[in-house]
C-alpha cells in the first residue's frame, strides 16, 4: 500500500486500515500503526534513532544495577573499581558518537531502504524464524569482519590514535560497548551493513538486527558471567568471558561473538592458558 493513498484518504482503505489495526493485537497492532501514521523517512531514521538509544540504555541497565546487588558480585569476571573520570568519558563518547556518526548513519539507512524498495508494511513481513536466522547470519558476518579489523586496530602503528579510547576501560560494564573513537565506530560499524545488503528483503530486518548486535556487543562488556544466559544458546558463543579477557590481557581473543576465529588463528592461546593457571591455583586451595 502506497503513502500516497493513505494520504489522500480514500475511505475504502482507511476503512481497511482502521478494521487491521483494530483487529490487530500486540506487536502487529504497534507496527501497523506506526506505517500508517509514520513515513518511511521519520521511521528508518527517527524511529531507527530512538529504538538504538533506548534498547542501549534497557540492555546496559542490569550490569549497572548488578554493581549495588553484592549477591552479583560472584559472577563479576574482574573485581576492579569504577573510576567516575571513565565513566563521565565514557557518556561523552557516546553523546559524540551518537551525534557524528549515528544521525549520519540513519539518514544512510533511508536512502538505503528507498535504493532497495524495502518493503515496511506488515504483510510482507517475513516470520520470525526467518529474521532470527538472517541475523544469525548477520552475526557471522560482523564476527569476521570485526575479527580482521580488530587485529588491525592493534597493530603498533595505529593502536594509540584510535583503539587505545577502547581500551581505557580494562575491567568493562555494558555502557562501555559502544564507548569507541569515532572511527573505530565507523570501521567496525561498515561490518554491521553487509549481512542487511546481504539478505535485506524487509525494513525489520534492520531493527531486529541492531537489537541482537546490541545484546550481543552489551552481554561481552558487562563484566559479569552470568549463568543460564540465554545467548549461550549460540552455538561457539565466547560471551562476558571471552571478551572481558581481551579488555584484561590486550592481546587475543579479537572476535566480538564467537570463538572460532581466534580458535582457527591461535589467538585465544593465552586465554585458555590463564584459565588453566586459575583452575589450578583454585584446585590447590581447595587441597590445603
Ligand atoms: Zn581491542
Ligand atoms: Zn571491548
Amino acid at each position: 500500500m502506497k503513502m500516497a493513498d493513505i494520504l489522500n484518504g480514500d475511505p475504502i482503505i482507511m476503512e481497511n486500515i482502521t478494521s487491521g489495526i483494530a483487529n490487530a493485537g500486540g506487536f502487529e497492532y504497534t507496527w501497523r500503526y506506526m506505517t500508517t501514521n509514520y513515513t518511511r523517512f521519520q521511521i528508518a531514521t527517527y524511529g531507527s534513532a530512538l529504538l538504538h538509544l533506548m534498547s542501549y540504555i534497557l540492555i546496559a541497565s542490569p550490569s549497572i544495577i548488578f554493581r549495588y546487588i553484592p549477591f552479583m558480585d560472584r559472577f563479576k569476571i574482574q573485581q576492579k573499581p569504577l573510576s567516575g573520570a571513565n565513566e563521565m568519558k565514557c557518556f561523552q563518547l557516546l553523546l559524540l558518537n551518537q551525534l557524528i556518526i549515528h544521525v549520519p548513519f540513519y539518514l544512510g539507512a533511508h536512502f538505503y531502504c528507498e535504493l532497495a524498495n524495502l518493503p515496511f508494511s506488515y504483510e510482507t513481513m517475513p516470520p520470525w524464524y526467518v529474521t532470527l536466522a538472517q541475523c544469525f547470519g548477520c552475526l557471522v558476518i560482523e564476527d569476521t569482519w570485526h575479527y580482521f579489523s580488530h587485529r588491525l586496530l592493534h597493530h603498533k602503528s595505529i593502536y594509540k590514535y584510535v583503539h587505545k579510547v577502547h581500551h581505557t576501560w580494562q575491567a568493562p560494564h555494558g555502557m562501555v560497548a559502544e564507548c569507541v573513537h569515532p572511527i573505530e565506530t565507523i570501521l567496525l560499524g561498515v561490518g554491521n551493513m553487509w549481512g542487511v545488503l546481504f539478505f535485506g528483503t524487509h525494513f525489520i530486518l534492520l531493527w531486529a538486527w541492531m537489537f541482537v548486535r546490541l545484546l550481543e556487543v552489551i552481554d561481552v562488556h558487562s563484566g559479569y558471567n552470568v549463568p543460564l544466559n540465554p545467548l549461550h544458546l549460540f552455538p561457539f558463543y565466547g560471551g562476558a568471558k571471552f571478551h572481558d579477557f581481551h579488555h584484561m590481557n590486550l592481546k587475543g581473543n579479537y572476535a566480538p561473538t564467537f570463538i572460532w576465529w581466534d580458535k582457527i588463528f591461535g589467538t585465544d592461546i593465552q586465554y585458555k592458558e590463564y584459565y588453566r593457571l586459575k583452575k589450578e591455583q583454585e584446585e590447590a586451595k581447595k587441597q590445603k
